[in-house]
């Protein structure tokens, strides 16, 4: 029996107070290519994106809204999976976390964590955020306020339970030392540096007086601080412990997470993992932020953008190439219309879809759609460089996998330009549209990932199932009968 290496991807999960805006849709797609790709090399991977709904936050828009609160999450939890849908996510599994298992699970890891001694009561004074929903220190505030929320946080003095985080510094620096745990190494840095600089405090992890969220094991007065339920999201997915899925795909391979939550995933969450004695996640991913049209994205400054709409209005392969293309993953990007659509129409319209147009065309012409079995020309053969976009791929440096698989693109549409099939005939002809037609097929495996409904539009017209990465090889066409389609994009003005 062959074994398939597994590979288990998370997002972060999405608070539900309201509808997504582009950034949880940018955080969806990179997810997505990360996941395709790993499928498209055969492994067997688990993409698990969902809902943190137990956060305050939720409760306090659904007053806002005049809504029960269950009511209240179970209308909103629907726009998150209907983005998914319109996405073409391939997510093979959706947490909510009012969900039971996940409350039990997380008690369960609640109760774990106190037996080991790692949870004791005492007093929490401090200035809490309620958009973080965390505590915040002096030296996190900007003229007063926390910079993320441009608010100033409320001074609280509670009874809580804290977490023995401190214990677990050495452990932590540790891991934060190790290369692959952090990635990019900037944002390990961050890390490291806040890690070192400054004593790692005990966390308060319950909070008094709530009536939504997850009840402390054994006192009701107290709900679980919702960092400490949310990030066990990723095991309780996976029915840890006993569930076959959590044999199979824990530790994480990537957890997907935007940089305002670094500090959580790669400190708290692996104090908390080791005090269970769970083992820590092999890396924490990091993007940037999204700006639109050059400003941070706002509700109440109305600079937002509907990802629904722009999908509509673009199509999802368009939205997911410009997220994959236009921001080198790691850094803040922009999202603009108008870029969105330069490439659709260069890119996507002219380079590739042209190429197939053309390619079809000529097939049909000379060979009655009956793709002819020709010789593979190694001249074009030569212009693909697989090793780089595989090692582009493996660093996440999507935007470079995208620019090196574009270069063969264009390469194709040169050779056409040069061979002029038209004055062809014969084995030359038959030569000529065969390369073509095989490396189009070797095209629409590479760009799967990234524009998964093209890549199986190529295949129809060309009569082929997708491959994987193994058939990435000229040569490997065996005929095959067009069908002639649609335009792969329509330009836009
Ligand atoms: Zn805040």
């Amino acid at each position: 029996m062959i074994v398939l290496e597994k590979f288990y991807i998370t997002t972060a999960i999405d608070y539900v107070n309201a509808k997504p805006h582009i950034g949880h849709a940018y955080e969806k797609v990179i997810a997505d290519i990360i996941a395709r790709w790993q499928r498209l090399k055969g492994k067997k991977v688990f993409y698990l994106t969902g809902t943190d709904e137990n956060a305050q936050k939720n409760s306090q828009a659904a007053k806002e809204a005049g809504a029960p609160i269950r009511e209240f999450v179970d209308k909103n939890v629907e726009f998150f999976k209907e983005l998914c849908k319109i996405l073409n996510i391939s997510n093979d599994g959706f947490i909510r976390t009012t969900e039971d298992r996940h409350i039990r699970i997380s008690q369960d890891i609640f109760k774990k964590v106190l037996a080991k001694g790692d949870i004791y009561k005492g007093f929490y004074e401090g200035l809490y955020c309620e958009g973080c929903e965390s505590y915040l220190t002096e030296k996190d505030l900007v003229d007063g306020k926390c910079p993320e929320h441009q608010k100033p946080p409320k001074p609280l003095r509670e009874e809580a339970y804290f977490f023995k985080m401190s214990k677990y510094k050495d452990r932590v620096v540790k891991l934060l030392e190790s290369p692959s745990f952090v990635l990019p190494k900037e944002k390990r840095n961050e890390m490291l540096s806040r890690i070192k600089s400054n004593d790692l405090k005990d966390l308060c992890i319950s909070r008094k007086g709530l009536d939504w969220g997850i009840d402390v094991p054994s006192d009701r007065n107290h709900k679980i601080y919702v960092w400490f339920d949310a990030l066990i999201n990723y095991v309780s997915a996976l029915d840890y412990p006993g569930g076959g899925k959590f044999k199979e795909f824990w530790p994480a391979d990537i957890h997907l997470i935007g940089k305002g939550i670094n500090w959580f995933h790669s400190v708290i969450w692996p104090a908390m993992l080791i005090s269970a004695g769970i083992k820590p996640p092999k890396t924490i991913l990091v993007h940037g932020y999204l700006t639109v049209n050059g400003q941070k994205i706002s509700k109440s400054l109305g600079v937002q953008i509907d990802p629904v709409e722009i999908v509509k209005k673009y199509g999802e392969d368009s939205v997911r190439y410009l997220f994959a293309r236009e921001i080198p993953f790691g850094e803040d990007g922009n999202f603009s219309e108008k870029a969105l659509k330069d490439r659709l129409n260069n890119e996507l319209a002219n380079d590739l879809g042209n190429l197939l147009s053309r390619v079809v065309k000529m097939i049909e012409k000379s060979f009655s759609g009956n793709v002819p079995q020709g010789k593979v020309d190694g001249k074009l053969g030569k212009e693909l460089n697989i090793e780089r976009i595989e090692k582009y791929m493996d660093k996440f440096e999507l935007h470079n996998a995208l620019a090196e698989i574009w270069n063969f693109i264009r390469a194709c549409n040169k050779y056409i330009n040069e061979k002029e099939p038209w004055t062809l005939e014969g084995k030359e002809l038959e030569n000529v549209l065969y390369t073509l037609a095989d490396s189009l097929r070797i095209i629409s495996i590479l760009v799967s990932p990234f524009i998964p409904g093209t890549s199986d539009k190529i295949n129809e017209q060309l009569g082929l199932n997708l491959g994987t990465l193994r058939g990435v090889k000229f040569g490997l066409l065996k005929g095959g009968k067009i069908k002639k389609g649609g335009h792969l994009f329509n330009k836009v003005k």
